[in-house]
C-alpha cells in the first residue's frame, strides 16, 4: 500500500520532455527500466567500490553495491508504504557518475579540473550521475540521456554546490531553499550507507586487511558476534569463519532496517505529512535513532582508519591518481590525442568532455589507455 507521503506516479512532476504515458508500467518502473538498459549502468561492473575490480572477484564493484542499496532501499520502502519502483530507480542510478577507482579518481579529476581548466566548473560524482542521465546516455531519438522522472532526478542529486544547484533549474532549487527531497530519496541516501558500512566489513575481512579480532571493539558488531555465538557455538570455530561473519553482518543490517524503519515512522507521526510536498517542507524525516546513528559513526570511522587508510589500500590510490591525472593533462595539452567525438572547440566546453570520458572509464579501460598514452 502506498502511503500518502509517499510519491505518486500519476503525481509526478514530469519529464524535461514530455512524452505519452507508458502502458503496462509506472512511470517510475519507466525510468527504472531505463537506467537498467543504458551504458553508464553496465560500466558499474568494472569501477572499484574500494578495492580495484581486478583484485578478486569476490568484491564489491559499484554495480553490487549499487543492487545492493537497492535491496535495502526497497525492503525500507514496503515497511514504510514508499514507492518501491521509484527506490528502486533512484538506488541504481546513485553511482552512475562515479569515476574508475572511487572516491580517489574523483578527487583527482575534482583537482585536474580546478588547476588545468579553472573556469570549466570542477567535478562532482553526484551532479555527473545527474549528468549522465540527464545528458551523456545517447539512446533515445527524441532527446538526449534517459529523460527521467523529476522524482528519479531529485533522488540522484544527494549534494550539489549552490553554484552548481543555481544552474540547474527545478531539480536544484532545494539546494537555494534547503527544504528535503522525497522520502524515497531520503531513504535511499541512508540505505547507501547501510550498504557500504556492511558490505565493506566484508570485504575487508575477506581481504585480509581488517581482522574479527579489531571488529570485536566496535560495539555493534560485538553485539550481534555475541547473539550468533550464544545461538551457534560452533561457529565460533575457525573453519566456521566465513558462516559467523554472514551471519553477523545479515543479523547487522536487519538492525539498522528495523531502526531505520521505525525512527522514521516515529517522526512521520510527529510531522504528519499528507503528501510528498508537505515531506519536502518537513525537516529531514528518514533517520536513524540517536543511538544507531552513533552506531553507524563508529562503523564509519573504524572503517576510514583501517581500511580506507590501510597502507595497502593506499598505494592503490596513489596509482590511482597518477593515472587519472595523467590522462586529463595529456587530453588537456594535446586534444589532438582524443578521438573526434571527445574534441571541442571551446576551452572549458573541451575540459568538460574529457571529464565526461575519463569519468566514464572503467578501471582496466583507464589502466588500457594509459598504458597506451605512456609505455611503449
Ligand atoms: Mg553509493
Amino acid at each position: 500500500m502506498l502511503a500518502a507521503y509517499a510519491s505518486h506516479p500519476e503525481q509526478s512532476r514530469g519529464r524535461l520532455y514530455p512524452e505519452s504515458a507508458p502502458s503496462g508500467r509506472s512511470q517510475f518502473q519507466r525510468d527504472r527500466d531505463r537506467i537498467i538498459h543504458c551504458n553508464a549502468f553496465r560500466l558499474l561492473e568494472y569501477k572499484t567500490q574500494v578495492f580495484v575490480n581486478h583484485e578478486g572477484d569476490l568484491f564489491r564493484t559499484r554495480l553490487t553495491h549499487s543492487i545492493e542499496v537497492a535491496q535495502i532501499a526497497r525492503s525500507i520502502a514496503r515497511r514504510l508504504g514508499l514507492h518501491e519502483d521509484l527506490i528502486e530507480a533512484i538506488s541504481l542510478a546513485h553511482d552512475l557518475g562515479h569515476t574508475p577507482f572511487g572516491h580517489a579518481g574523483q578527487e583527482e579529476l575534482n583537482l585536474c579540473m580546478r588547476e588545468l581548466a579553472p573556469e570549466a566548473g570542477g567535478f562532482e560524482h553526484n551532479l555527473q550521475s545527474l549528468r549522465i542521465v540527464d545528458h551523456i546516455e545517447e539512446r533515445y531519438a527524441e532527446f538526449n540521456g534517459l529523460n527521467l522522472c523529476f522524482e528519479t532526478r531529485e533522488g540522484i542529486l544527494k549534494h550539489c554546490s549552490a553554484k552548481h544547484a543555481a544552474l540547474l533549474g527545478e531539480v536544484g532549487q532545494r539546494f537555494l531553499d534547503r527544504t528535503q527531497p522525497s522520502l524515497e530519496a531520503q531513504v535511499t541516501n541512508i540505505a547507501d550507507e547501510i550498504a557500504y558500512n556492511h558490505h565493506d566489513i566484508d570485504d575487508g575481512l575477506r581481504s585480509g586487511l581488517i581482522t574479527l579480532e579489531q571488529l570485536l571493539d566496535i560495539s555493534i558488531f560485538a553485539t550481534h558476534y555475541e547473539q550468533v555465538v550464544q545461538l551457534y557455538p560452533q561457529l565460533a570455530e575457525p573453519q566456521n569463519r566465513k558462516r559467523l561473519i554472514g551471519e553477523i553482518i545479515r543479523r547487522m543490517i536487519h538492525t539498522f532496517v528495523v531502526d531505520l524503519s521505525e525512527a522514521t515512522l516515529a517522526q512521520l507521526d510527529k510531522h504528519r505529512p499528507k503528501s510528498a510536498d508537505e515531506v519536502r517542507q518537513c525537516p529531514r524525516i528518514a533517520t536513524f535513532t540517536p543511538e544507531m546513528r552513533a552506531h553507524a559513526d563508529e562503523l564509519k570511522r573504524f572503517l576510514r582508519t583501517n581500511l580506507y587508510y590501510h597502507d595497502r589500500v593506499l598505494r592503490m590510490t596513489l596509482k590511482a591518481r597518477r593515472i587519472v591525472r595523467d590522462l586529463f593533462q595529456a587530453f588537456i595539452n594535446e586534444p589532438a590525442l582524443l578521438s573526434a567525438e571527445h574534441r571541442r572547440d571551446d576551452f572549458n566546453d573541451q575540459a568538460r568532455a574529457i571529464a565526461d570520458y575519463v569519468a566514464g572509464m572503467t578501471d582496466r579501460f583507464a589502466i588500457k589507455e594509459h598504458r597506451d598514452l605512456f609505455s611503449m
